[in-house]
């Protein structure tokens, strides 16, 4: 078995704890160790998009200059991150974006299965790839990842736009998203 990060050979881990756990690692403890989760980060949060915050205030200023701009009807209530968006997990979405890396959801598997756990109430609407991206990558790591909770996927949402997010400038970025 080999990490599905970087493909180093993993020892078979035979302690009694393990023998008991039914996850297993698919991941060596080197690229484990680069991935940082937000609640270790930080204790507070930005109570719209989790990023980190100072103690004294709630929103960050990007969550509150929608709530201005969009009075109250910005549809986006609630933002739930896991891992930072640090140099490891941007190379990791390089290989699972562009190169089309499939088997890197799997990294994924168990805090994603955890975090569904603690919700209710929900519905899982993963956000659409253009055609031609779908052509390109042929999946869609949002439904990709999202199937890793084992719940029922609604594809809900149609694009409306073909162009590469990633070509964008930040301000459209957040424009697009925001009107989704
Ligand atoms: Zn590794
Ligand atoms: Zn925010």
């Amino acid at each position: 078995m080999h990490c599905l990060i970087c493909y180093k050979h993993l020892q078979p881990d035979t302690t009694w704890s393990t023998l008991f756990t039914s996850a297993e690692k698919q991941i060596c403890a080197d690229c484990e160790s680069q991935f940082e989760r937000l609640i270790e980060v930080s204790n507070h949060h930005c109570q719209i998009c989790m990023r980190p915050l100072k103690e004294s205030l709630n929103l960050c200023g990007d969550c509150f200059a929608w709530r201005e701009r969009l009075d109250g009807r910005d549809p986006l209530k609630r933002n739930m991150s896991i891992f930072t968006y640090n140099e490891f997990m941007k190379e990791i979405m390089t290989l699972f974006k562009y190169r089309g890396d499939y088997e890197l959801i799997y990294v994924f598997k168990e805090e994603i299965k955890q975090t569904f756990v603690s919700l209710k109430d929900f519905a899982i609407v993963p956000i659409p790839l253009s055609e031609e991206r779908f052509n390109e990558r042929g999946f869609n790591q949002a439904e990709a990842i999202a199937s890793l909770a084992g719940e029922k996927i609604l594809n809900l949402l149609k694009r409306t736009s073909s162009e590469k997010q990633s070509k964008k400038t930040k301000q459209e970025r957040i424009f697009f998203n925001k009107s989704i």
